[in-house]
């Protein structure tokens, strides 16, 4: 319990509710089988909590702006506000919106990189390699060894090991990098932290070898509160400061608002002071996404984006954010269960190799947990392991990555400390049942970004 009792609960009250439907579980495990064993096949109206992402959530403040909404072709007020609070928040000349995250790679990858080129990244989000990969080029991941290991703290487990990437790039070539790009938080490796260290670090390598070096920007604000908790000079810094000087290490950054601007749909790029490389990503945003002040977005959309990324900042916000992934992250190590840890921003990741370590690889253990987690209290988690990572491109074998998880990701002040419990003892239950559990195989495979259509049924 903390000290200061103001901390220990959230730091909002609810004004609005949504109630939830409730299915029994026989009709949870019909669902999950009309769902061909694929929790994004599943209605939203058959989940009782919803851990598929950490995307969307907004306020009072947010909804009130949307009622202003300046819904303009060109010029919105809407806009402007967006573009003031991304240069007073970032320090970035220049800005475009874009629908969501994966809409900011299309536009501006194509124009980083030539075919046959090398995108470094810690490690790449799906979309985002698949971006990399529909652009010619080739993601390579270069993430510290640390990461890889899940029982063992470490603070920064977002790092990039950066003599690695260095020997990669005298290795390869640096005319054939065309960018380094650091997600912050790194999603893929459990939402973990990079350094203010390690992003200097990346600068230094990338100008030493004249690479340009971007960010994946999605949880920008979580990132600069563990730099804050976690790493020396920053305790006394605010969380606006440490993110300038995060991203003055940048030339510019791609954005999910949906994560850390707090909003629904939504995302943007934006470049420091290359006047050039923003006048052709103006130039592909209007046929891909929409008019340079709009992007894909209605006004209201980008009201909501502007306010949001000002309540993002929040310490207090922040705080019980983070805090509320760890509750439930020590709740499951508590009991013995097998996690990512420390426990990153957005989601508390369960290492399925390890809890259901008698199903191979090859047959999905994360996947076969989700359906679990469903069938015990209708929790829909998501997994990040075999199934996503699906087939090398030229062998058209199965990659088998190191870190298999179920990801259990939990949206900003949408649920409520008791819903945590609830997905804790589930956990706990499906924990104590393990040995039944059986692994999954494919009945439809997709040939790209096969886990969110594919359909799997029980290896008998
Ligand atoms: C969500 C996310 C994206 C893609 O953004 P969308 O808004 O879902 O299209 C890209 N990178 C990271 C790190 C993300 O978490």
């Amino acid at each position: 319990m903390p000290d200061d009792l103001t901390k220990m609960a959230e730091p909002y009250r609810i004004k609005m509710v949504e109630p939830l439907r409730v299915l029994s579980r026989e009709e949870r495990i019909q669902k999950i089988k009309e769902a061909g064993y694929n929790t994004f096949l599943l209605k939203s109206e058959d989940v009782y909590i919803d851990l598929l992402t950490d995307s969307g959530t907004s306020s009072d403040y947010q909804w009130a702006g949307m009622i202003m909404g300046d819904e303009a072709y060109a010029g919105s007020r809407n806009f402007i506000h967006l573009y003031e609070a991304v240069k007073d928040i970032f320090g970035y000349n220049y800005m475009v919106p874009t629908h969501q995250g994966r809409g900011a790679e299309r536009v501006l990858f194509p124009l980083l990189i030539k075919k046959g080129q090398y995108v470094i990244g810690n490690m790449h989000f799906d979309t985002t390699k698949a971006h990399i990969e529909m652009a010619g080029g080739t993601a390579v991941n270069m993430v510290i060894k640390e990461a890889e290991d899940t029982e063992n703290y470490h603070p920064f487990k977002g790092n990039f090991d950066v003599e690695r990437m260095e020997r990669f790039i005298r290795e390869k070539g640096s005319e054939n990098i065309a960018f380094i790009l650091a997600t912050v938080t790194c999603n893929s490796a459990g939402g973990q932290p990079v350094s203010m260290e390690n992003i200097k670090e990346v600068k230094r390598v990338a100008d030493k070898y004249g690479i340009r070096f971007f960010i994946d920007a999605a949880r920008f604000a979580e990132n600069a509160y563990f730099i804050k908790q976690r790493e020396k000079g920053y305790e006394n810094k605010s969380i606006k400061e440490i993110v300038r000087e995060m991203f003055s290490y940048a030339e510019g950054f791609t954005m999910s608002a949906k994560k850390d601007a707090l909003v629904n749909i939504g995302g943007m790029i934006a470049i420091k002071d290359d006047e050039d490389l923003f006048r052709k990503v103006q130039n592909m945003v209007v046929p891909l996404e929409g008019f340079v002040t709009y992007g894909g977005l209605a006004g209201r959309d980008m009201e909501a984006m502007a306010r949001g990324l000002e309540e993002g900042l929040s310490e207090d916000y922040l705080h019980w954010r983070i805090n509320q992934v760890k509750y439930l992250g020590d709740k499951l190590r508590e009991a013995g269960i097998p996690i990512q840890y420390p426990t990153g921003g957005h989601a508390v990741f369960i290492d399925g190799k390890k809890f259901l370590s008698h199903v191979p690889q090859e047959q999905f253990p994360s996947q076969a947990i989700c359906v679990e987690l469903y069938i015990e209290a209708g929790i829909r988690g998501v997994e990040v392991g075999a199934l996503l990572a699906g087939r090398d491109p030229v062998t058209g074998k199965e990659i088998l990555p190191a870190l298999d998880f179920v990801r259990l990701t939990i949206p900003r002040r949408v649920y409520t400390n008791s819903h945590m419990d609830v997905v804790a003892e589930a956990v706990k239950r499906v924990y104590a049942r393990r040995d039944s559990i059986k692994g999954l195989r494919f009945v439809y495979e997709p040939p790209i970004l096969r886990h969110f259509t594919a359909r799997l049924e029980p290896v008998e």
